[in-house]
């Protein structure tokens, strides 16, 4: 183990700032070789704490993956169908011109004039809406 005996070859080399790609760098040359005018500048260290994602997802006709805003948990929404407001205007609109023949009920079971509700299946919470 020779410490400061004769400097290796590629220590005159050092001016070029070229790092052998494959070879560590010696210890000794990391030792005793600092140089002055180079300030060493940490990196900012990593706030790795927990992130809450409060970005609003938006919610399709499909259960959507998402974060539940009262129980923060990582759920799967539970999508329930209900009718929505075409539904309703679509059967009244069917009634007023006489189609009285459960022909009103039609709109309420045709599924492009459902609105899809979300819940969370753990609290149970009303999450949104997807309106056709
Ligand atoms: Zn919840």
């Amino acid at each position: 183990m020779e410490k400061n005996g004769n400097p290796p070859s590629y220590g005159w080399s050092n001016g070029h700032m070229q790092a052998p790609p494959a070879a560590p760098p010696s210890y000794s040359q990391a030792v005793g070789g600092v140089g002055p005018s180079s300030p060493y500048t940490p990196q900012y260290p990593r706030t790795t704490g927990p992130q809450i994602v409060t970005t609003v997802v938006p919610l399709g006709p499909q259960s959507t993956h998402m974060i539940c805003p009262s129980c923060h948990g990582e759920i799967d929404t539970a999508s329930k169908k209900k009718p929505g407001l075409i539904a309703y205007i679509a059967g009244s609109v069917m009634c007023i011109l006489g189609l009285f023949c459960g022909c009103c009920l039609i709109p309420c079971c045709i599924d492009s004039c459902m609105d899809v509700h979300h819940e969370c299946p753990n609290c149970g919470a009303h999450l949104g809406r997807y309106r056709r």
